[in-house]
């Protein structure tokens, strides 16, 4: 018998540009061959250059969506990224105690590129103690991670991602992905902390201004490829090839005039 496709659910913001948040997921997840199921927790009005306006259902419509699709549909992974405010993150808490998928990425979105909080700053308490206990793997940046960890005024280097990916363990994360795309330099370390130690995942910096969604991308990547992967360091690797491969193709596209989206 040949082995089901996958079905992976992602939590998110819409997009209306289609480079981030759900279209980016969707993409993301027709490209790695598994089904996508999406519960959408915010409207943007967006475009390549930058959020222009949010709009947030209540909590409960964001319940009836995950309920609508957990009581219908096997679920094998989840990824969880815009939130936009902490009624939100506890209902998505909620739903993912009762329901208990496999696998769950969070991508700790707080920030558009342009500024705009895709997060309310008071709704950062919510996502550590409600979600990060519930993840398999977290995905943040520095600033969202020093953000999540109370720390400020932190050098941006790789001692610093090292030491964040440990104290967000120490809060409950079973492994952290700490992203080192805005460091700089020729190269894009991340490292991921898990249970077997710490790992650092080099990467060649991909030189390209079409990087909106590449957070987006890669943790939907990740929820697509730990479905048929063996490890999070196996799912992350293999998600960091597809990021770049879609980064390259970028240059393709010709999709507005800010930061353009990739190429799935
Ligand atoms: N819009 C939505 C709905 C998102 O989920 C995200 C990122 O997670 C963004 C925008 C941010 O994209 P960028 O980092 O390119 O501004």
């Amino acid at each position: 018998m040949t082995r089901a496709i996958p079905n992976v659910l992602t939590i998110a913001g819409s997009d209306s540009g289609g480079g981030a948040g759900i279209q980016a997921d969707l993409k993301t997840f027709s490209a790695l061959g598994v089904y996508g199921a999406s519960v959408i927790t915010a409207l943007t009005a967006q475009n390549t250059h930058g959020v222009r306006a949010i709009h947030a259902p209540d909590s409960a419509f964001v319940t009836a969506q995950l309920d609508a699709v957990f009581e219908d549909i096997r679920i094998d992974a989840v990824k969880i990224g815009m939130l936009a405010n902490a009624d939100i993150v506890r209902a998505v808490a909620a739903a993912l105690r009762r329901y208990r998928p496999a696998h769950i990425v969070l991508d700790t979105v707080m920030l558009s590129k342009n500024g705009h909080a895709l997060l309310a700053p008071d709704a950062v308490a919510a996502l550590r103690e409600e979600l990060l206990p519930l993840a398999g793997l977290v995905t943040p940046n520095l600033p969202e991670a020093a953000a999540l960890v109370g720390a400020n005024g932190q050098a941006a280097d790789e001692a610093a991602m090292r030491q964040h990916g440990e104290a967000l363990r120490s809060l409950g994360a079973r492994a952290v992905l700490m992203k080192g795309g805005h460091l700089g330099g020729s190269e894009s370390p991340d490292w991921l902390i898990d249970e077997t130690g710490s790992h650092r995942l080099g990467a060649a910096r991909v030189d390209v201004k079409q990087t909106h969604g590449t957070g987006c991308t890669l943790s939907a990547a990740i929820a697509a490829l730990i479905t048929q992967r063996p490890s999070w360091l196996d799912a992350v690797t293999d998600a960091k090839a597809y990021l770049v491969g879609a980064l390259r193709e970028s240059t393709r596209l010709q999709v507005g005039t800010g930061i353009g989206p990739l190429h799935h």
